[in-house]
């Protein structure tokens, strides 16, 4: 089985329904995918049991579903693929590039709120379990996002020391992230430009790993009336999956794309939006006023 030359994904946590904002990511995703003849699947990011809504999985897969954004493989999820984590975690800890942590918030706060020093500023406690911090380097990344364009963030300033696994044994989402893409065969990410300034951690993970580096496209995030992000944990606008057609046509037009005529399905939809697509045509900014369903 040959690899293609495209392969994209849209990565959900399953925190509440799939809301407007997150359809627009799943749908450009799925454009980008589909317009370079590439695949496109699902990853459920199930790694956060305290923030996970119980069903929420099964109900954004069927609202997907019902959207006409179908993955072309069964969706992969990531609290099955605890190894592959733990290997990653193991690889970085013979590489001495992590360090244990029991700072507690206030701690961290009275040091600048950020940890830049490579070791932990608490005494350690051989009662309870360490967070584990990558000792992160004093760099600038730099990289070229396919809709942002060129980017560049300092490690340090940005993230500092950042948690690669959590006090409570939890994989952080930036290692779970690296892990998945790389093992999954992921070329291309096209995701939300909330998630832009975790590109140049999950760049250095792929460097530290020996993992190669995808392209990225950061999409423009719809926001709220008073211009904050649409969040599944705000349960903002979840999509009706029983009339789809009214969501996916706006979501058509807050990615800057024409809203075609016709198609009467969301299949049709879709069918006709791909036809007029191109990435350059994507808008570029996130827009702040509040979409009417
Ligand atoms: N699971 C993340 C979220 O729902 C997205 C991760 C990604 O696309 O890299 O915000």
């Amino acid at each position: 089985v040959s690899t293609p030359r495209y392969r994209g994904r849209f990565a959900p946590s399953p925190t509440g329904a799939l809301h407007f904002g997150s359809l627009v990511a799943a749908l450009g995703s799925w454009l980008a995918a589909r317009h370079a003849g590439g695949e496109w699947l699902v990853r459920i990011e199930d790694i956060d049991p305290p923030r996970e809504v119980p069903g929420s999985a099964a109900s954004i897969l069927a609202t997907l579903d019902a959207f006409g954004l179908s993955p072309d493989r069964p969706p992969v999820y990531q609290s099955t693929r605890q190894p592959l984590y733990e290997t990653a975690f193991a690889q970085l800890r013979d590489a001495d590039q992590v360090f244990p942590c029991w700072c507690s918030r206030t701690e961290l706060a009275a040091h600048g709120g950020l940890h830049r020093d490579g070791h932990c500023v608490a005494p350690p406690d051989p009662t309870r379990p360490p967070a584990w911090r990558l000792r992160t380097p004093d760099l600038t990344v730099r990289w070229e996002d396919d809709l942002q364009g060129p980017q560049s963030e300092n490690l340090r300033d940005v993230a500092g020391d950042f948690v690669i696994r959590r006090v409570e044994g939890l994989w952080a989402y930036q290692l779970a992230c690296v892990v998945d893409d790389a093992e999954q065969g992921i070329s291309h990410v096209v995701r939300g430009a909330d998630l832009l300034d975790s590109t140049a951690r999950q760049i250095h993970l792929q460097h530290l790993l020996g993992l190669p580096t995808p392209g990225y496209l950061h999409l423009p995030l719809v926001l709220d009336a008073e211009g904050r992000k649409l969040s599944k944990s705000a349960a903002a606008l979840p999509v009706d999956a029983a009339d789809p057609m009214p969501a996916l046509r706006l979501a058509l037009d807050r990615l800057g794309l024409a809203v075609p005529s016709r198609g009467g399905t969301p299949a049709a939809l879709l069918d006709e939006a791909l036809r007029g697509f191109a990435p350059a045509a994507l808008r570029r900014s996130s827009l702040g006023a509040s979409p009417t369903l």
